[in-house]
């Protein structure tokens, strides 16, 4: 929870979140109500690379009394690591930025059908079609996961990661995303604030972190995710070390992709830790 002291208003922010329209179970309109069910005052949906989720979920937060703010977490490469940026509070309309989302599942697509192609060479059977179904729509690994549990070559998700989709395994495909740079222009340019996501789980030594959010800032990104469900203490105190040496600005995003489990709710995150600047006294709204 989040107090602030300037209009003593109780605020709860959770600007991280996704819905059906990329890889959470809840549609943008059930995660809103979820959202407005637990107390989150301050709100952004933020799902992977799309923005189709975004006029339900205003709509619903309109009717619930929520401030809603544009969001939508786009991936990116950053020395052949895929890193994920959150965009914040940018124009939904803008021209460039709706090519940017395009161009993004054009890559989605790629990376679907090289996913797919590297399965087979497993041993798998073609499984893009199956995890097309599971999608709706372009799928991502969760849904290539959920296909494999539904044809029965793993018994688990958590299986399909650990043996296929998880980091480092055959079908971890990162080469398809566009740089850094052109990622947080990509936002900027659209009105945006631009936000490091979840920092401690590219699982960087902390050289190598610095190394990104000095490249991340220089591009023009200015938010640090400084808290992210099942982050340690020690860590969270880590990221608002860095965040204030760096001047950036401090944000909040559970990540929430469903309901159940206990490391990961809605609005559930503890305060900022002192002396930070929130990202949030720089929304328009705000
Ligand atoms: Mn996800
Ligand atoms: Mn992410
Ligand atoms: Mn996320």
């Amino acid at each position: 929870m989040q107090a602030n002291e300037a209009t003593n208003v109780r605020m709860c922010a959770d600007f991280h979140a996704h819905s059906t329209a990329s890889d959470g179970t809840l549609s943008p309109g059930q995660l809103v109500e979820r959202a407005a069910d637990v107390g989150v005052t301050h709100f952004a949906l933020t799902d992977h690379d799309t923005i189709a989720g975004l006029p339900e979920a205003a709509a619903v937060a309109s009717s619930r009394g929520l401030q809603f703010i544009t969001g939508v977490e786009l991936s990116c490469l950053w020395r052949t690591q895929t890193i994920h940026v959150v965009g914040l509070d940018f124009d939904a309309e803008d021209p460039g930025f709706l090519q940017t989302l395009a161009q993004q599942e054009t890559f989605r697509w790629e990376r679907a059908r090289l996913i797919a192609e590297r399965l087979q060479k497993a041993g798998l059977p073609d499984m893009l079609t199956a995890a097309e179904e599971e999608a709706g729509g372009v799928p991502g690994r969760p849904h290539f996961a959920a296909a494999m549990v539904r044809m029965g070559c793993v018994d688990h998700v958590r299986l399909a990661f650990s043996r296929y989709l998880g980091a480092g395994k055959i079908g971890d495909v990162s080469r398809c995303w566009p740089e850094l740079a052109a990622i947080v222009t990509a936002i900027v340019d659209a009105g945006g604030l631009a936000v490091l996501a979840h920092p401690k789980k590219y699982k960087m030594t902390a050289t190598k972190l610095r190394a990104l959010l000095a490249d991340f800032q220089a591009a023009g990104g200015v938010g640090l995710e400084v808290l992210t469900s099942g982050q340690s203490s020690g860590d969270t105190g880590f990221l608002a070390e860095l965040c204030r040496r760096t001047g950036c600005l401090a944000s909040v995003g559970s990540d929430f992709h469903f309901p159940g489990a206990a490391w990961c709710e809605l609005g559930r995150l503890p305060a900022l830790p002192v002396g930070l600047e929130p990202i949030w006294t720089h929304f328009r709204a705000a």
